[in-house]
């Protein structure tokens, strides 16, 4: 009796936490398949083949059928449009370019990127980009010809564009969801800008870039090893803040939560879900430290965009010449790279991918309002696009990393937390799908907002 009484008063309690902090997540079942799809196998091919390249400089021949950008292209297209094929057609290839002149380009050179597209069911202009850039370089930037293999930076990031295109193409998803594999990044982040550009141009409402540098090596120069541990880094105000949005997010707060930072939140919670052992670790930083990547061009036109790297850096094996110099190893070489790995950090990507892109688009318009009142109220509008079910607020303490309150809102617009003080949390709003999806939260404000519009 005594045991039958503890467990009603277990189920009892734990019912009462659901009612009152809901939400454990649901279990997903196609999630679950996608973080155990990805293949070290496969990855390992990728990066094989580039590396095959010789050099994949974005000055370097684009002719020869062997050697060069333009042989890495013209195979990263056939891959993308084997896939294609694979999946009855899901997939559209385009290559947008621009010719570009700049202190690493002397000359106009064509900068090409091979994207593509898997266009979504049911909001299709909403999307999610994953990207990883081709080109590669060695110890003199502008040297063209010399063997770069770029094995870890960036043919890393391109295995896992390809991957996840490959996993999730068995899949229909609400939103599209787009594979960019770019050129010119060492040459001065142009591939970037030429996907944020087209994307603009297409008018697509990017909802995240998940950009992919330097993912594929568990052995930092410091000696530490770890294959548990991926970093991403995000901007904390957005790019194209205005000043007077500064100034209302230093009066108001939102300095951590930018819509990239939520993003990076996201990623997160759905990957540590997903995937025993694995830590995606946030890291309140644009970039690493005075150094850039492609995402920065998508916050520059307003998008939410993060970048994923590998935990420790080895920096003996980036933009150096092949070479050995008093018996240390230098170069960007394929036996550096571990495809175990690469395929948690495909895993962490395509698992973000498909559970946005199942969920509703995150709400607009976001509101907060409770000054000099003991209660919290926020209210929101729909987005366009997939309908939400219902809405999640979320909340954190202000110091805390992680969003750790969530009550159900139902499918109103609005939802006053008694006795919750504004002062004291940051809090946001998450969309719900029918089938248990959830999108990024929604910090309020210009702060927060997805979508300037
Ligand atoms: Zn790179």
């Amino acid at each position: 009796m005594r045991f039958a009484w503890c467990n009603a008063m277990a189920l009892a309690l734990a019912a009462s936490v659901a009612v009152v902090d809901a939400a454990s997540p649901v279990e997903q079942p196609i999630l679950r398949e996608i973080a155990n799809s990805p293949d070290p196998v496969q990855l390992q091919a990728t990066v094989q083949a580039l590396v095959g390249f010789g050099t994949r400089h974005s000055l370097s021949d684009t002719t020869s059928p062997r050697r060069g950008i333009g042989a890495a292209r013209r195979w990263t297209q056939s891959r993308f449009a084997e896939i294609g094929r694979g999946c009855g057609g899901c997939l559209t290839i385009v290559t947008p370019s621009q010719t570009v002149t700049g202190e690493r380009v002397p000359k106009p050179t064509e900068i090409v990127d091979v994207v593509a597209i898997q266009q979504g069911t049911v909001d299709p202009e909403r999307v999610i980009v994953l990207t990883g850039h081709i080109d590669s370089r060695v110890s003199d930037p502008m040297n063209a010809t010399a063997d770069a293999p770029g094995a870890d930076d960036d043919a890393s990031g391109v295995a896992v564009v390809i991957e996840a295109a490959r996993i999730l193409s068995r899949h229909q998803f609400p939103a599209t969801i787009v594979y960019g594999v770019l050129s010119g990044e060492e040459q001065g982040l142009y591939g970037g800008k030429v996907l944020a550009d087209y994307a603009k141009a297409q008018g697509w409402r990017v909802e995240a870039d998940l950009n992919n540098d330097i993912v594929g090596a568990i052995r930092g120069e410091n000696g530490v090893v770890d294959n548990t541990r991926l970093r991403v880094f995000s901007e904390g105000t957005r790019d194209t803040e205005t000043a007077e949005e500064a100034k209302q997010r230093r009066f108001e707060g939102g300095e951590n939560d930018s819509a990239s930072r939520n993003v990076a939140r996201y990623a997160k919670a759905v990957a540590e879900s997903y995937m025993s052992n694995w830590t995606v670790a946030l890291v309140y930083r644009l970039d690493r430290f005075r150094r850039g990547g492609d995402h920065s061009a998508f916050n520059a036109l307003g998008f939410p965009a993060v970048r994923f790297t590998e935990n420790a850096e080895n920096y003996r094996h980036q933009h150096q010449d092949v070479r050995i110099e008093g018996g240390v190893e230098f170069g960007d070489t394929l036996a550096n790279v571990d495809f175990a790995y690469l395929a948690k950090v495909t895993a962490t990507n395509a698992l973000t991918a498909a559970s946005m892109a199942s969920a509703p688009p995150p709400p607009v318009n976001v509101k907060i309002a409770g000054a000099v009142t003991p209660d919290t109220q926020l209210s929101w509008t729909e987005s366009l696009g997939l309908p939400a079910a219902g809405y999640r607020v979320h909340w954190r303490d202000t110091s805390e990393a992680a969003w750790t309150h969530v009550r159900d809102a139902g499918v109103g617009g609005t939802l006053t937390l008694a006795n919750i003080a504004i002062d004291d949390f940051a809090f946001g709003v998450a969309s719900v799908s029918a089938d248990g999806f959830e999108s990024p939260v929604v910090f309020p404000g210009a702060a927060g907002a997805f979508w300037a519009h």
